[in-house]
């Protein structure tokens, strides 16, 4: 299939090697848990990459052949070299790259610094999750029932400093009453975010289908669109009043 959607699945990859809990989850780290699912999907070429690869995973050649880079960090956001970041923002705004967050990836800096906010929120103990689909014709829905129930995972729990999102797919429940903002999507220059809130270390998320379905479906939205628009386009304005107009 030509004009596949090539994905990096980038993990910090820190607890599946230090923390028993997390290893008897995820022996295998997480980012390979994630491209498992998406392997059988034909539209896509996934690859991993992580912190402890050269130039943290991400060198120029992999970066720029990325279309949706899906993001999940904890414990090493601030071992991520700055001005790697601000390539993964240009990429988002300048180039249209898609970004997905997931759980933890509310503190990365590239969540961080694409939504110009905090990121902060309040969490708890694992409880049970029922994840409500709020937006049901949107295509990142698609296929998701009006709820569905995670057995355990960690409390995030509202308020949720970021942006009020562009438009708003899941909200979650926890057993005890918290509730939060957990499918968010954002549309930043020429490129697509979602943050997806399931997926701590030691519970299972990963595994669901549903969850395995919104990551699918959130990468296809996600992915760049065939636009002619580029970063070296001229503005509307330098064609009126600089002189440009046949360029545009
Ligand atoms: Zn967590």
């Amino acid at each position: 299939m030509e004009n596949k959607i090539r994905v990096t699945v980038w993990n910090e990859y820190v607890h599946e090697k230090e923390d028993p809990a997390t290893i008897a989850v995820y022996p295998d780290g997480i980012h390979r848990t994630i491209k498992a699912f998406l392997d059988p999907n034909e539209d896509m070429e996934v690859r991993t990459a992580t912190l402890d690869e050269p130039e943290q995973g991400l060198p120029d050649d992999v970066l720029n052949n990325t279309d949706v880079l899906v993001w999940w960090g904890h414990c090493a956001h601030a071992q991520v070299d700055d001005g790697l970041v601000s390539k993964v923002i240009d990429r988002v705004r300048k180039q249209g790259m898609g970004l997905i967050g997931l759980h933890s990836a509310h503190h990365s800096k590239p969540m961080k610094g694409i939504l110009g906010a905090t990121g902060d929120l309040m969490w708890g103990d694992n409880v049970k999750e029922v994840v409500w689909n709020m937006l049901p014709t949107h295509p990142i829905a698609e296929g998701i029932p009006a709820a569905f129930t995670l057995e355990s995972e960690e409390i995030y729990s509202e308020p949720f400093f970021i942006p009020v999102p562009d438009e708003q797919v899941f909200t979650a429940w926890f057993e005890g009453g918290n509730v939060f903002r957990a499918g968010n999507c954002y549309y930043k220059g020429l490129g697509k975010v979602f943050y997806f809130q399931p997926g701590h270390e030691t519970c299972r998320s990963f595994y669901n289908p549903y969850v395995q379905k919104i990551i699918t479906n959130g990468i296809r939205w996600a992915a760049p669109v065939k636009t002619c628009i580029k970063e070296e386009t001229p503005y509307i304005g330098q064609g009126y009043f600089g002189g440009k107009k046949e360029s545009l």
